[in-house]
């Protein structure tokens, strides 16, 4: 597939000068070590979009690379996903038959995939539990891509048990970690600048998929790109757009998905419809999973990228329109806040009419949207693409297997 054709050299292009040949002498000194990813989804999520490049991409550096997949039931899975809520702070039952069908899961994935490297990362919370059938050789490191700085007390005090078993703890945010006795280490999630979703695109290219969305291109556009999840805001960024369009004729794009297998998420675009109303230049988009170049070509045809969340991860949607050399205007939560430099790539903001007001100041400033376009891009390139995360984890490889 792509994969082996992508190589690491094709990089060379995108990335920060020098960061290629840095990388190969990185990988010099872990060469021939394994490093084992663990995680629950081959397929779906940022999770697993980033290790479907990056695992490749560490064997062709000579590291022995792997990449496992647990197994569950469904009980599992809704117990896994109740963690997933709890840790970040929404109330969850738990029964004694949950936590230990939880634990016999990961004993039985233990079973089947004898876990065992020279580092071994576990990924959230679904299969942090195996840690229990380590072998005695080989670091284990819990990489932790949820908010964990709220959680619910009983789910947290049953996992960060097993969580102490482990030589260190991976965040995404410094925000999002817990005090625990063992090193953290913080390293940022990624985009990879050679996927569909980010790849170069032609002018026909664009225009061919907004034709066939049914967007014209004769007035600006005002683009969020967000699972229909009221953390997102997307009904503040219709109101937000109301408040612009008094002074500025734009139209707003709201692209999402996920709505289909989700309840909440048919519900959240029911009352996004609603919200829009009658609205010729609203525009709400139900896209399938894999709409990855409508989305990048959406991002690409964007004059401002807005990601109004009132609650975030990491979203990377920020990352993603800033590598386009957008300006984005971002709810002042999670991860944003180190992807919007304030004033410099675009603007953090607080509340709709916040969002309104500095989506206007930019409508005027066009000079200001294309400086802080490339100021945007160039943050990307040095905090946010694939080949920085590779470099931090072939660095916790190197410092953790010295
Ligand atoms: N995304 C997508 N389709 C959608 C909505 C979002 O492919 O309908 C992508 C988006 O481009 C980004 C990711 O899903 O790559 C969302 O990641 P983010 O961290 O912004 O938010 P999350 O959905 O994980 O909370």
């Amino acid at each position: 597939m792509g994969n082996s054709v992508l190589g690491i050299d094709a990089y060379r292009e995108v990335a920060p000068k020098g960061t290629i040949d840095f990388l190969l002498r990185l990988a010099e000194r872990a060469r021939g070590r394994r490093f084992l990813h663990v995680n629950s989804t081959r397929y779906g999520g940022g999770v697993a979009e980033i290790l479907t490049r990056l695992v490749p991409i560490m064997g062709e550096l000579g590291i022995k690379a792997d990449w496992e997949v647990i197994e569950g039931d469904p009980e599992f899975f809704a117990t896994t996903k109740a963690f997933h809520n709890a840790l970040q702070g929404t109330e969850q039952v738990f029964t004694e038959a949950m936590l230990e069908h939880y634990l016999e899961v990961n004993r039985a994935n233990a079973e089947r995939l004898r876990p065992a490297g020279d580092l071994v990362l576990i990924h959230d919370p679904q299969p942090a539990a195996m840690i229990e059938a380590r072998p005695p050789e080989g670091k284990w490191v819990w990489r932790c891509h949820i908010d964990l700085s709220t959680p619910q007390r009983r789910a947290w005090a049953f996992l960060r048990r097993h969580v102490l078993r482990y030589n260190a703890a991976v965040f995404s945010l410094p925000a999002f970690a817990q005090q625990l006795p063992l090193p953290q280490f913080l390293v940022y999630p990624s985009i990879d600048p050679l996927a569909e979703k980010n790849r170069r695109m032609t002018k026909g290219e664009i225009a061919k998929i907004l034709a066939n969305l049914q967007i014209p291109d004769d007035k600006p556009i005002l683009l969020q790109v967000s699972r229909f999840d009221r953390f997102k805001d997307p009904i503040g960024v219709i109101n937000a757009y109301r408040l612009v369009k008094r002074y500025h004729d734009v139209r707003l794009v709201l692209a999402g998905g996920g709505a289909a297998d989700d309840p909440e998420g048919a519900q959240v675009l029911a009352e996004v419809r609603e919200a829009a109303g009658r609205d010729p230049d609203v525009y709400v988009l139900d896209l399938p999973s894999n709409a990855h170049l409508q989305i990048n070509a959406l991002q690409r045809s964007a004059t401002i990228v807005i990601q109004k969340s009132t609650r975030e991860g990491f979203g990377l949607t920020v990352a993603e329109a800033m590598w386009k050399g957008k300006p984005v205007i971002g709810g002042a939560t999670g991860g944003i806040t180190v992807q919007i430099l304030y004033g410099v790539t675009g603007y953090t903001v607080n509340s709709v009419e916040g969002c309104a007001y500095r989506i206007r100041h930019l409508l005027s400033n066009p000079a200001l949207m294309r400086k802080m376009g490339e100021a945007g891009r160039e943050h990307v390139r040095r905090n946010f693409l694939v080949t920085r995360h590779l470099r931090d984890y072939l660095s916790l490889l190197v410092h953790l297997t010295a």
